[in-house]
């Protein structure tokens, strides 16, 4: 390859990287402002577990630190959890890095895990519950106000076809909730970015990634399913994934059936037209006026 083709194809990878950085860090600056998720004089909590989505979000929330109008502290912190194998040296020296106030957590919560659950059963609710609690009592140990976790849109999709599928239950993971013990604030800055932009950004930037299978446990197969029948649906259909996580931001709850969400048993007619009405799958093709005009049309046939 000539230097001027050599010279051509990095610029263009440079490009396409920049356009990568800037989607993502867009991505996460919009849902900390949507949600109000970091406010002034927070101290964030950052979970790193040393996969590729906590590693983005450390480095996309270092980077918005320095550019924000506000004042915010990040702590990093990673469970070690005395996975067999586990290499305790990579985080630390990729934190010294870069950088960053950090705390490691030494809890041997896989020998509880191997002794509570029988072989061949899948130990990751148990691990992650334990995971969850020594979390959240460090979060108040370090008297941080909001415990950040990497999970992005994709988790949150997978989530919500998990509990409807199998848990009869129309329920995700929030972009921002209260932990819980009632303690904290956890917040998912990610809840925008797409698992594929993650990926591509982290093999981009080099992050020392540790491989999250050191425990042995199976990977959740029903997950795993979900996660492929998203991909492909994202291939055959492309904008359904898009439109999939607007839905979650746009619920009407007078359209659905929980009467917990809606006063179903008192609704009376107005003689208004209700804002939400029943105009289920009819594509707003139509201006009001041309509705108009073709109601007195039918009007007058009926007539005539
Ligand atoms: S994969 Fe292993 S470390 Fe991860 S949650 Fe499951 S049991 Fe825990």
């Amino acid at each position: 390859m000539s230097e001027a083709v050599n010279h051509l194809t990095k610029s263009k990878q440079q490009y396409s990287f920049n356009k990568l950085q800037k989607r993502l860090r867009r991505c996460v600056g919009k849902a900390i402002a949507d949600f109000n998720m970091i406010e002034d004089g927070d101290k964030v909590m950052v979970c790193l577990s040393g996969g590729k989505d906590s590693y983005t979000l450390l480095d996309i929330l270092m980077f918005l630190k320095n550019i924000a109008p506000i004042n915010f502290d990040i702590v990093a912190v990673n469970l070690d959890q005395k996975q067999p194998g586990f290499p305790e040296h990579v985080l630390p020296q990729y934190l010294n890095k870069i950088g960053v106030e950090y705390l490691i957590v030494n809890e041997d919560t896989y020998s509880i895990v191997k002794e509570k659950i029988p072989e061949g059963k899948t130990t990751c609710s148990l691990c992650s519950r334990l995971r969850r609690g020594i979390l959240y009592r460090t979060a108040q140990e370090l008297g941080a106000t909001k415990i950040a976790l990497g999970h992005h849109r994709d988790d949150m999709l997978e989530t919500l076809l998990l509990n409807m599928f199998h848990g009869g239950r129309m329920k995700s993971m929030p972009p921002k909730l209260v932990s819980d013990d009632g303690k904290n604030i956890v917040i998912r800055p990610l809840a925008y970015a797409c698992e594929k932009d993650i990926a591509k950004y982290a093999e981009k930037m080099e992050f020392p990634i540790i491989p999250c299978n050191l425990c042995g446990s199976q990977e959740n197969l029903q997950r795993k399913m979900i996660k492929n029948m998203l991909q492909d649906w994202s291939k055959q259909y492309p904008g359904r994934i898009e439109n999939m996580f607007r839905a979650l931001q746009n619920v009407t709850p007078s359209h659905l059936a929980d009467p917990n969400l809606y006063n179903f048993v008192d609704i009376s007619t107005t003689g208004e037209i209700p804002e939400e009405g029943d105009i289920a799958f009819d594509t707003p093709e139509f201006s009001d006026s041309e509705i108009e005009s073709a109601n007195s049309e039918v009007e007058t046939i009926e007539l005539s």
